[in-house]
């Protein structure tokens, strides 16, 4: 489909506006953190916001009393980093090794589809994408992805 050379900037931008109604009617704070510089990649923008939204909610959803988002973007070498972390309540260890495999869900009416299209549209941009998580503490998504050196 549509890959251009786009701002994660920009992306993130867009998410946060789409995301803007939804933040304030649930009480919750998403915090966004970047470098000085804008960082821009080769990207199927709907793709990505996708991506992000993908995460976003799921961290509201891990959030059952008012909490907080934190998206760091930064560049680290030829590669651009997302971190999504959230204040909500954790995943436990044992099921860290199945939370991208489709259907694989622990909402009584969830998909379980969400971070498998995550992972595919992660792969699709030739990055990764790895969990952390502390039960009743939060989790943190890092997504890695290349940059086509036209920095600026
Ligand atoms: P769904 O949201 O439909 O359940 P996903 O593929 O998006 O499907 O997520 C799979 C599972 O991974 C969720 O049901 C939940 O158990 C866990 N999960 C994903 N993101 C988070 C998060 N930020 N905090 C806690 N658990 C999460
Ligand atoms: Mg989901």
């Amino acid at each position: 489909t549509q890959y251009k050379i786009q701002s994660i900037r920009g992306c993130i931008y867009r998410v946060l506006s789409l995301l803007d109604s939804e933040t304030t009617r649930l009480g919750h704070q998403v915090r966004f953190e970047h470098d000085e510089r804008d960082i821009h990649m080769l990207m199927d923008q709907d793709k990505m916001l996708q991506l992000l939204l993908n995460l976003v909610k799921n961290a509201f959803e891990a959030m059952p009393e008012q909490g907080i988002v934190r998206i760091r973007l930064f560049a680290a070498g030829p590669h651009a980093v997302i971190e999504i972390s959230d204040t909500g309540k954790g995943i436990p260890e044992s099921e860290l090794d199945k939370i991208f495999i489709p259907f694989y869900t622990t909402k009584d009416s969830g998909t379980g589809l969400g971070l498998s299209i995550c992972h595919k549209i992660v792969q699709d941009h030739e990055g990764t994408i790895e969990v952390e998580s502390v039960p009743d503490e939060g989790t943190k998504f890092t997504i890695t992805l290349p940059t086509s050196g036209t920095n600026e």
